[in-house]
């Protein structure tokens, strides 16, 4: 592209922003919400700004400016919906209406990257060189104030703890988030560890048992045996497994096939019940983040007793029909555990692996 074109970049606040993104790009934003409910406003606001600057002739902002902050946590307890991500995120619009100050960014980082440019960054620019300074070390210092406040935003428990309240609740449907394995957090979304769990449980045995959906397990060859048998018939055999096998078997399978869903040619989906469980399963890895995904197999999750999604957080469709929410600390991918996995590339010291750190140094560098 050369040095000449304006570059303006849209990111989600999970990602991570090395020192040569920030030179190589000179209008960067992210999404204030996590779940990213305002996406679509993001990207809007980043080409608002790149018309903005060309069409008065700006061009590159005066002063850019980024702070790496030694801060590495799960998006599952950064949430936007509840305090300190609320406010922390909420003071990011007020700031950018200071005269001289085009935008700013706060990045929380992805936590499962065991690489140096793995922690939260604060970025702002534009024209005023003092106000962008200033506005983002308070945001930096905000970020810092607040790091001892993250917590899950639901309540967390072993898979054991959260069925054993799932079960005894009379609250439906109740929802249990698999989040060890969470596709769009970068889990492989095929860990069978779970499902292999549900599958033994004596509650869910009989077909009379509570009805738990399960959504869902990537099992191509499964999938192409029901789709083979149609719908009512007993179909046996293995699905998951074939990315990430450390926790658990390919898992066996037998039951009556309820639904297959062929319109979508390139993951075509079926249900087996097995006892009281709805195992949804897919050709290639999925997350269930829309009602129409259950419905259309002819299941209603507001109906169901229990519902496990592969999510950390629920997604608003999700979160809007739950009774009641636990977050099951699940092995896989997205293991929660962050103080006990083997981090080796990571800089260090950083919070909470280092609790006790000092306070970093949290003034700008500016971006040349
Ligand atoms: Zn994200």
């Amino acid at each position: 592209m050369g040095k000449d074109a304006l570059i303006s970049t849209c990111m989600d606040l999970h990602g991570n922003v090395t020192w040569r993104l920030a030179e190589n790009t000179d209008l960067i934003t992210c999404y204030r919400l996590a779940p990213h409910e305002d996406s679509m406003d993001s990207r809007e606001r980043a080409v608002v700004n790149l018309v903005d600057r060309l069409e008065s002739g700006k061009g590159r902002p005066a002063c850019k400016a980024w702070i790496p902050i030694p801060i590495l946590l799960p998006g599952e307890q950064t949430s936007t919906r509840v305090e300190p991500g609320k406010s922390l995120y909420g003071s990011i619009d007020p700031a950018t209406k200071q005269a001289g100050v085009t935008d700013a960014a706060i990045w929380i980082g992805y936590a499962w990257a065991d690489e140096p440019r793995n922690h939260a960054v604060v970025m702002a620019y534009g024209d005023d060189k003092d106000m962008v300074v200033r506005t983002a070390e308070y945001l930096a210092h905000h970020f810092w104030s607040v790091r001892h406040q993250f917590e899950f935003v639901a309540p967390t428990a072993t898979l054991d703890e959260c069925l054993d309240k799932a079960i005894s609740s009379t609250k439906k449907p109740y929802f249990i988030s698999d989040m060890g394995d969470n596709p769009t957090a970068g889990g492989a979304g095929d860990v069978t560890w779970t499902i292999t769990e549900l599958l033994k449980h004596p509650e869910f045995t009989s077909a009379d048992g509570k009805t738990l959906v399960y959504a869902s397990i990537p099992g191509p060859e499964f999938v192409a045996k029901a789709i083979k048998a149609g719908v009512g018939n007993i179909v046996e055999g293995t699905a998951g497994a074939a990315v990430d096998n450390r926790y658990a078997p390919p898992v066996k399978l037998s039951g009556t096939i309820t639904s297959v869903y062929l319109d979508n040619p390139d993951n075509k989906e079926v249900v087996v019940k097995i006892g009281s469980i709805y195992v949804i399963v897919t050709e290639k890895r999925k997350g269930f983040h829309y009602v129409k995904e259950f419905t259309k197999h002819n299941i209603d999750p507001a109906k169901a007793d229990i519902v496990v999604v592969k999510l950390g957080y629920l997604v608003p469709e999700l979160y809007d029909i739950q009774a009641d929410w636990m977050m099951a600390l699940t092995l896989g991918g997205i293991n929660q555990d962050l103080p006990n996995l083997p981090y080796k590339r990571i800089n260090r010291p950083m919070f909470p692996l280092d609790k006790d750190m000092p306070t970093p140094d949290l003034t700008v560098k500016i971006v040349e």
